[in-house]
């Protein structure tokens, strides 16, 4: 380059969705080194962190703290947060394309997979992410049940079943000192509930909960386990993989544990595929048709039918991708489809300057951390493509916005929101209460009286 050549042009990355896929992709992105990149992080819901903030539970403080470290990607002056920006209603994926060199989506999937069976939208048959989302404190997440029944049904045997039949069982106490707003402890505070039925449509061996949250179950105060031994019996010639092996000994220390006559029940049911929600105009129960693994591990009926009395189900059977505005989308996989990353389109071609990561790439699977070595695999493919990417003047996105009316909640908005929740929860003696409704996220995050406004308040950098 001559003395004379202008200094290059930092590239310009929008990342849709400020969950943790979205934040490791853009702490790959400021860290890689071939290129001057800025990024602005989008997200619809005033806050950031995603699932950890809406999806991890409230009484798993450890995973929880992985926002210290997302924090600090946001902090960095190279990445802006723009709260409050929905891309389909406040700016369009074109809009976008026309702003950024790049865009990133990685909205998650905020939509859940179906049973597929008759009653399965009664009143009282709810997905568990809208439960998740309700006790998280998430503002779009009205109490999707009255727990007024004393049985309560959880179809899955994941490990969002197992967060679900232990937020229920546990002592309200216990959660007291989580971040749950006040009024989701009230509602736990007076919940009926006292058995919980977990349901899994196969064996143990192909069960995915893990060791450690079945371990969990078995240390609750107030709760005792149920799971039948019988049923931990392999069919003959089953060599089960160590990861297997493990979970296979967590469950035969909860089968071997002694009933205490503690006040709360969780059993673990095997081989029990959910067949009709039953109930007029609420769930008043469920059938089930007992199962045995196929040669294949599939779940293979044996036409016998059981019902299960219970007032509500709880359908833990998945989290899925929702369609992002015109981005091309897999109907049957809930994915964005996509080359390692790359967005491709209906015929199997690129989509230039399209990226997608996390569960909206792969599906919903894997442990937070997980999405780290996937954001890094999509910014790899991004940065190389940066380098044959001739500069070109982008659009100053903000101004279009605000022409809009729209008023993003930047990292100074989220700070003034982070704040009173910690001050609402320092007044009921713990760490954080969250806040849950959009008229005060919005009016904290937003306002500029509160605290002197800071430079991120000020016009996106162009
Ligand atoms: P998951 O692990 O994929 O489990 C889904 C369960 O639903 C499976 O047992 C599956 O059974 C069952 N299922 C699917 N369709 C069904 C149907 N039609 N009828 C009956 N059962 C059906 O999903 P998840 O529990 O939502 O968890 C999502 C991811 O988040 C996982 O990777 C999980 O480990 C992670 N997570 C981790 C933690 C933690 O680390 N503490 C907490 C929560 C979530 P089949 O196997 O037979 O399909």
């Amino acid at each position: 380059m001559s003395d004379l050549s202008p200094p290059p042009v930092a590239r310009r990355v929008a990342v849709v969705g400020a969950g943790p896929a979205g934040l490791y992709a853009a702490e790959e992105l400021i860290r890689q080194g071939r290129h001057d990149v800025r990024v602005d992080v989008l997200d619809r819901l005033p806050a950031p962190y995603g699932l950890v903030r809406y999806g991890v539970a409230p009484d798993h403080p450890r995973i929880k703290s992985i926002t210290g470290s997302l924090r600090k990607v946001l902090d960095d002056p190279r990445v802006a947060f723009h709260g409050g920006v929905e891309l389909g209603t406040d700016v369009t994926r074109s809009e976008l394309l026309d702003h950024y060199d790049a865009v990133v989506y990685a909205a998650g999937a905020a939509g859940d997979r179906r049973l597929g069976i008759p009653g399965e939208d009664l009143a009282g048959s709810c997905s568990a992410r809208a439960f998740v989302s309700w006790y998280s404190g998430h503002p779009d997440a009205p109490a999707p049940l009255p727990l007024d029944m004393e049985r309560l049904a959880v179809v899955g045997a994941g490990n969002v079943a197992l967060d679900v039949a232990r937020v229920l069982a546990r002592p309200v106490a216990d959660l007291e000192r989580t971040d749950m707003p006040e009024p989701v402890l009230a509602a736990l505070r007076a919940s009926a509930v006292r058995e919980i039925v977990v349901l899994a449509r196969r064996g143990p061996q192909h069960a995915r909960f893990t060791p450690k949250e079945l371990r969990e179950l078995g240390g609750l105060d107030g709760v005792d386990v149920i799971v039948d031994p019988r049923q931990l019996v392999l069919p003959e010639g089953a060599e089960p993989d160590r990861s297997t092996k493990a979970n296979l000994r967590a469950l035969a220390e909860l089968a071997a544990a002694p009933l205490r006559g503690a006040p709360r029940r969780i059993e673990l049911r095997f081989h029990a595929r959910p067949r009709r929600v039953l109930g007029e105009h609420r769930v008043a129960g469920l059938m089930t048709e007992r199962t045995h693994d196929g040669p294949d591990g599939a779940s293979v009926g044996t036409g016998e039918l059981d019902t299960l009395r219970v007032g509500a189900v709880l359908r833990a059977v998945g989290y899925r991708g929702l369609p992002l505005d015109t981005v091309p989308f897999d109907e049957t996989r809930g994915v964005v489809p996509n080359d390692r990353g790359r967005v491709l389109d209906a015929k199997g071609a690129l989509c230039p300057g399209e990226y997608v990561t996390g569960w909206l790439k792969r599906g919903p699977s894997g442990v937070i951390g997980t999405n780290k070595l996937d954001s890094a695999e999509t910014v790899a493919l991004l940065v190389d493509d940066l380098d044959r990417l001739p500069d070109r003047r982008l659009l100053d996105l903000e101004a279009m916005l605000i022409r809009r009316g729209v008023r993003p909640v930047g990292l100074s908005g989220w700070a003034r929101i982070d704040s009173a929740e910690r001050e609402l929860g320092a007044s009921r003696g713990r760490d954080r209460t969250k806040i849950a409704d959009w008229p005060t996220l919005t009016r904290i995050g937003r306002s500029p009286h509160l605290v002197p406004a800071e430079p991120e308040e000020l016009p996106w950098p162009s």
